[in-house]
């Protein structure tokens, strides 16, 4: 075990001891072996996570410098070709912007950075007014937008942050669900505890992704989505984040061909509690 250890240490984590002799060197053998495996696996993450981000990074630039190529060459000769060739770069750009800021927050979320107010946060006019702003757009795609959240319970908690968590269930919902389709926030309190829904009448997701959906740069069906307004599968991570330093959750339900249901749930904390904000530890 010893060597083993040393091994570790020196950077080699293939190491499995085995677990014999007296109990007590059993279990320590136990806990060895559970111990190298998270640390392959903390490895193995942050590899993945590396190389999703240069993915992500190199897609819009490739395209970036062969439109401006394009531009600088001649090969975009009219106006019409110009004007998609600045188009594409303003969007990829603007791509590129979005998915740094949400590196950026992702960073400062995990180091602790990120200081949370504690205010009195009425839900109700909050998702007032996170819907009067997705409001156009679901009228343009033809979509229902309705809040039906009751007047419930005010929290302690960030209201911009929220705001944040809030726009990114409501965009989702948005940009899944199909013309004609109906969006709905609901919401109720049960036993110290208020809960918040975003409801869709979109395609659904498929009950493998479902749990998946939270980890960083998970997207169903990747590989065939593309074109403008694709995002990069950070929002569901970085909500989760947010729900979790309110000491709350977030989880989603759904039916292939129905919907789908986000749901947070936030505890409710008297204005005086001085006791806060303690993340609850749970995934899934
Ligand atoms: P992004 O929207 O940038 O792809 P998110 O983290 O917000 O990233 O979402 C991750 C994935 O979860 C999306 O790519 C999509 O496949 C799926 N998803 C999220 N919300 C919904 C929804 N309301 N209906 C169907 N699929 C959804």
């Amino acid at each position: 075990m010893s060597a083993a250890a040393r091994s570790v240490a020196s950077g080699d984590y293939k190491q499995v001891v085995e677990a014999v002799g007296p109990r007590e060197v059993q279990s320590m053998a136990v806990a060895f072996n559970e111990m190298v495996h998270q640390v392959q696996t903390g490895q193995q993450m942050r590899r993945d996570f590396l190389a999703n981000v240069s993915h992500e990074l190199k897609t819009p630039l490739t395209s970036i410098q062969g439109f401006a190529q394009a531009l600088l060459d001649g090969a975009a000769s009219d106006d019409e070709a110009r004007e998609h060739a600045a188009r594409v770069i303003y969007e990829e750009s603007e791509r590129l912007r979005r998915l740094v800021e949400d590196l950026l927050d992702l960073a400062r979320l995990d180091a602790g950075q990120i200081a949370f107010e504690r205010e009195p946060v009425n839900l109700k006019m909050l998702l007032e007014s996170v819907v009067e702003r997705l409001a156009m757009r679901a009228a343009s795609k033809g979509i229902r937008l309705e809040n039906q959240m009751p007047e419930i319970s005010t929290i302690i908690g960030d209201g911009d942050r929220l705001a944040q968590v809030f726009t990114n269930l409501l965009d989702n919902a948005i940009k899944h669900t199909p013309k004609d389709g109906r969006v709905v926030v609901r919401g109720e309190t049960e036993a110290g505890w208020v809960s918040i829904h975003v409801d869709d009448s979109g395609p659904g997701i498929p009950s493998e992704d479902l749990s998946r959906i939270f980890e960083r740069f998970y997207q169903v069906d990747k590989p065939r989505r593309g074109g403008k307004g694709r995002g990069v599968g950070l929002g569901l991570a970085i909500s989760r984040q947010i729900a979790e330093a309110h000491g709350g959750r977030l989880v989603a339900q759904s039916a292939l061909g129905k919907g789908s249901r986000f749901t947070i749930q936030l505890p409710i904390v008297r204005p005086d509690d001085e006791t806060l904000v303690q993340p609850l530890k749970e995934s899934s």
